[in-house]
């Protein structure tokens, strides 16, 4: 049955026979889940140079990057002037364990595109920045409970990887062994877009709520935009009881639009600001750089200011810091709208491919992001959104790897694009995809359900 989905696997026999090695030394090969492509089956390809928007893997075949790293790549791959930076950086040693002049850069940069943002503190993946909000919020209100969203995804932070049962004020089970019933007792799953569940979850308990945490837009469960309103109803919600809101701006954050989503609410009139902020990806440049930030005198709790405690020997690692600078500093406004017409022209290429073909689909956005649903709505939240077809995006992704396109291994994922992502790049994309709409259109659930 594999072979009816993977045919194209022996062209990769570099990939697959370092897959071998690394499965031996590895749990299932990969340093991160989705890589390994257990939702579409097949080797996945072990890359090994980007340029621009594209990138080569060990069997020397080269696919136009649709995944940019999950986002940090927003210049493309090895933007000469970013390289040029780390490379100068580097020369001047790797770290010193002091403070040094690229934090101090950085956080300005940070602070002067986000309105929210009082104060920021680096730290080197975006579940160390939800993490350390989380107890921040948790330090500064004395209280326990965290709402979060089901479908939304905040990094493998131990209460916050609990999304079972939506449905009101649900206590959730731990979702993955390895997180104790305590913690995922404190955190409250409710559905996302759901503005009466977050009152009723309040009305239940709301002098233990410390904070609500939610995706700016939501984006790991494919895309879902929040409705129009509900980032503002958390937060006169939370504030009303005494709780902070967390926008998670890991994946939003300089991405759609120089101040992040939070910047397109405001331009749509929204008025609120959440207490926290939490940043990653684009940030660092394809280094590990993120952050959180927010209110001055709720940052002003974390130690040595305050009393919450919060470290990293990397940390504004200087390297990593000025990677992120001179990415976010070549983010211009004309990347932004190269951004947004590069994504609205995939998001109609690939559309009109699989109407083409007669495939029910909704081209899903926020912003500049987006993400294909197999199904012919755009849903609301979670369990919406799964009940796309998703076995059909196991044949869409492999006809269009043949062809030399690389879309993220998973139908619940977003996609990428970045200011490098030119003509040649979109005409690789309009050949592949006539292919890979009627794959899309041929493939049976039946296949799908070995990767399931
Ligand atoms: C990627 C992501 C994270 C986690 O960031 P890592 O750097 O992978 O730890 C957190 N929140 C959101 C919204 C993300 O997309």
């Amino acid at each position: 049955m594999t072979s009816v989905l993977t045919p194209y696997d022996d062209a990769a026999p570099a990939s697959q026979a370092l897959f071998a090695r690394g499965r031996e030394v590895t749990p299932g090969g990969v340093n991160s889940p989705v890589r390994a492509f257990r939702a579409v089956g097949g080797t996945p390809r072990f890359m090994a140079a980007g340029a621009g928007p594209w990138i080569t893997d060990v069997d020397g075949r080269r696919y136009l990057d649709l995944v940019c790293s999950w986002g940090p790549m927003v210049l493309g791959h090895a933007h000469p002037a970013v390289v040029e930076t780390v490379r100068e950086k580097a020369s001047q040693g790797f770290s010193f364990g002091t403070p040094g002049e690229g934090e101090v850069l950085l956080a300005e940069e940070i602070v002067s595109r986000v309105d929210a943002v009082d104060q920021v503190r680096l730290v080197s993946s975006g579940t160390e920045a939800t993490m350390s909000a989380i107890r921040l919020a948790r330090g500064f209100t004395g209280r326990s409970k965290v709402v979060k969203f089901a479908g939304c995804y905040h990094g493998h932070v131990d209460s916050l990887l609990a999304a079972a049962g939506s449905g009101i004020a649900t206590f959730a089970l731990p979702d993955t062994p390895g997180v104790t019933g305590a913690q995922a007792h404190d955190t409250i799953v409710l559905p996302y877009n759901d503005v009466a569940a977050v009152e009723a979850a309040f009305a239940e308990h709301g002098d233990d709520i410390a904070v609500v945490i939610t995706e700016a837009a939501a984006a790991n469960m494919g895309v879902v935009a929040p409705r129009d309103g509900f980032n503002s109803e958390l937060a006169r919600i939370a504030h009303a009881h005494g709780a902070l809101l967390v926008i998670d701006e890991v994946m939003t954050g300089f991405r759609v639009a120089r101040g992040g989503w939070l910047e397109l609410e405001a331009r749509a009139g929204a008025a609120f600001t959440p207490d926290l902020v939490t940043f990653g990806k684009v940030m660092g440049g394809g280094l590990p750089a993120a952050a959180f930030g927010g209110r001055a005198d709720v940052m002003a709790h974390l130690a040595p200011a305050g009393p919450v405690y919060q470290a990293g020997t990397l940390a504004g690692n200087p390297i990593a810091a000025a990677c992120g600078l001179a990415t976010l500093q070549h983010c211009t406004p004309e990347v932004y709208s190269h951004l947004d017409t590069t994504a609205a022209t995939v998001g109609r290429l690939v559309s009109e491919a699989l109407t083409a073909e007669g495939v029910a689909h909704a081209h899903a956005t926020a912003g500049n992001l987006f993400s294909f649903f197999f199904s012919p709505e755009a849903p609301r939240d979670y369990d919406q959104a799964r009940t796309q077809e998703a076995w059909r995006y196991a044949a869409f992704f492999h006809a269009m790897l043949d062809r030399g396109v690389y879309l993220p291994p998973s139908a619940y994922e977003a996609w990428f694009v970045s200011a490098a992502h030119d003509d040649e790049a979109l005409g690789r994309l309009a050949e592949a995809l006539p292919y890979a709409a009627r794959a899309a259109a041929q493939a049976h659930p039946d296949v799908a359900k070995e990767y399931a």
